[in-house]
Formats: C-alpha cells, sequence, structure tokens
C-alpha cells in the first residue's frame, strides 16, 4: 500500500502546471482530491514520477458566473457543489448530483475537475453534465480549448483530454425557474458508485406537453450516454406515469453493457430503464 516514489510539484498558476506537465511528458500526473489518483498509486495501477499538486492554484477553486452560466473551476469540491446556495437555487441538478457522491469524506477531498477527468464510467457526474450540455474549459501546450460534455466523454476511463492538458472549468448553463431536474441512482454499497444512474432534466409548455428534454445515463456503458430515444418519446408529449414509463424502455439499447462484481450486464441493463423513470418522474414533478 505504498506508492513507488515520485518528485512533487505545487505550481500555483494553470501556465506553471502546464509547463510542468509539459516538460515531464507520460511520466506525470496532475494531483486534484487525490480520491482516484492515490489508490491507484497506493495499488501500484499507476507509478508516476512527476506528480504535479493542482491544490495551489486559486483559479481552478472558484465559481463564477460569465456570459449568463457558471463557470466551476476544476477543483471545487463535490461538498462545495452541494453546498454552494448560487448552484442549488439556480442548477438544482448539479448541486443534487454531487450530494449523492460517495460519502463526507469523498465529498470534501473529491473535485469535479478530477472526477471529469478521471472518466470512471460509474462517476455520478457525467450524467447530469451531459443532460445539462456543458463545456470544459482546457488548457495545454496549445493554449485553451472548449470540449462540450458530448465529445468529452470518449471511452472507459478515457476522455478528449490530449496528453498535457489541464482541465481548469465547466461551464454549467443556469436552469431557469420552470425547468425541472433530477439525478437518481442505484448505488453500488459499499462505495456508493453509480450500478446505474440517471439525470433528467424537464420543460413543460402551458398546456403541459414537454418541450425540452435531456437524460444522461451512467454506471451503465464504458461512458455516459444521452438516453436519445426515450427524449424523442417524450417531447411533444404529456408528462404522465405512463409515457414517462413507455418511453423509459430500454434506454441501454445498443449501448455494450458490462457485467461485474456488482451487477450482471442484464441487472444494470434493466436498471437504466428504472432510473430513468425516476428520474424523469422526478424532474417532472411526479415523485420525489
Ligand atoms: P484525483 O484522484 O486527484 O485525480 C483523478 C485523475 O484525474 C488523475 O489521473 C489525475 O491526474 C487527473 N486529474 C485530476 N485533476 C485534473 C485536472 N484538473 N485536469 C486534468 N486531469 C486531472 N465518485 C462518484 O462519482 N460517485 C461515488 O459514489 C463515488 N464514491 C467514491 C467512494 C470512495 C471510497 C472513493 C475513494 C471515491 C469515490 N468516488 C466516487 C470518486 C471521487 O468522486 C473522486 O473525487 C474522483 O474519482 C476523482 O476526483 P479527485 O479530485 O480525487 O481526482
Amino acid at each position: 500500500m505504498i506508492p513507488e516514489s515520485f518528485e512533487y510539484f505545487a505550481p500555483t498558476s494553470v501556465q506553471e502546471a502546464v509547463s510542468l506537465a509539459q516538460r515531464h511528458g507520460e511520466e506525470a500526473k496532475f494531483l486534484s482530491g487525490g480520491h482516484s489518483l492515490l489508490p491507484m498509486m497506493k495499488l501500484r495501477l499507476a507509478a508516476p514520477k512527476f506528480v504535479i499538486d493542482l491544490g495551489g492554484i486559486r483559479e481552478l477553486t472558484q465559481i463564477t458566473e460569465e456570459s449568463g452560466k457558471f463557470k466551476i473551476g476544476a477543483l471545487v469540491t463535490h461538498h462545495a457543489l452541494e453546498s454552494s446556495e448560487k448552484i442549488r437555487s439556480r442548477c438544482q441538478l448539479l448541486a443534487q448530483t454531487a450530494a449523492q457522491i460517495g460519502d463526507p469524506q469523498v465529498r470534501n477531498c473529491g473535485t469535479l475537475g478530477g472526477s471529469i477527468s478521471h472518466a470512471d464510467p460509474a462517476a455520478d457526474y457525467p450524467a447530469a453534465l451531459l443532460a445539462l450540455e456543458v463545456e470544459m474549459e482546457v488548457e495545454g501546450p496549445g493554449g485553451r480549448r472548449r470540449i462540450s460534455a458530448a465529445d468529452f466523454f470518449v471511452d472507459l476511463f478515457t476522455s478528449a483530454l490530449k496528453p498535457g492538458e489541464l482541465l481548469v472549468a465547466v461551464h454549467v448553463p443556469v436552469l431557469e425557474s420552470n425547468v425541472g431536474s433530477a439525478y437518481k441512482k442505484l448505488r453500488q454499497q459499499a462505495s456508493g458508485f453509480a450500478i446505474a444512474g440517471a439525470a433528467a432534466i424537464v420543460a413543460k409548455d402551458e398546456g403541459g406537453k414537454c418541450h425540452r428534454i435531456a437524460i444522461g445515463v451512467t454506471g451503465v456503458g464504458p461512458k455516459a450516454f444521452r438516453a436519445t430515444a426515450a427524449e424523442k418519446a417524450l417531447l411533444g408529449k404529456s408528462l404522465t406515469e405512463k409515457n414517462i414509463e413507455k418511453a423509459c424502455h430500454q434506454v441501454a439499447s445498443g449501448i455494450d453493457v458490462q457485467g461485474d462484481i456488482h451487477a450482471s450486464s442484464d441487472y444494470r441493463r434493466a436498471m437504466a430503464d428504472v432510473f430513468a423513470r425516476r428520474a424523469v418522474l422526478a424532474a417532472a414533478g411526479l415523485s420525489q
């Protein structure tokens, strides 16, 4: 349980962190909350020779507003998100998702940026970030660029970050007061990771018909995905229990669903339907 030895750096700016990563190439790793990287190092599944601790970079710890969106620094912890008054009131989905991660210790140390850079297929945020259609702001040797959530999650533990690129912030839209949202998951009992999790955003027009819907699903396939067939089936329809149940059927159709010691692939597939349905029902105000 003791990691291999490594050289430690504590940069104080994004530029310094990026140039350290560039200098040390594939032998270097960024460190945020350490809740995924340190266990991997202790188990010798990762053995970086250089660890670049992002903890001293103030820019990464802020939640600000820019062009009508929240700009959430990569180092903002799960706890900071679940307890931020402005996130709770104007992007409840994100606060609700953060609040369901792990346990208080994990939420106090783990960060938004660390979680999504790690691209764990059972992580909670990707479902919400896909439904919210956020953008990731990243900086690398080639400068800053933005990546949409749809392009960011590439595969099992693989994101669209290029070698040496640092995730700086996530740009998250504010949800207007007439928009309902919810995140529901089946927790893996020991860790809390999602065996199946779904985030839903819905809005109804004056006649009660659904005119906006987004459903993100995590924990089920190698990466999170949008349940587009269910979204299509509900758009323009009344958000009744019957319509929602009918639409949230086989949401993981076409997804390579893996089984493991926690759940078989058939069970995960079935739970994807159940939790997508629960998320949409809650977002539509038809259940808690
Ligand atoms: P780190 O461990 O520091 O880094 C993770 C990886 O991302 C590393 O490869 C690192 O180099 C890279 N990285 C970190 N920051 C950046 C950056 N800014 N730019 C580019 N690369 C970066 N997660 C859930 O979603 N749901 C759960 O229920 C859950 N339960 C957990 C229970 C336990 C007991 C533990 C230990 C973890 C759990 N987690 C869960 C994971 C937790 O949310 C971690 O916060 C997350 O995996 C990684 O975030 P971190 O800040 O600790 O990143």
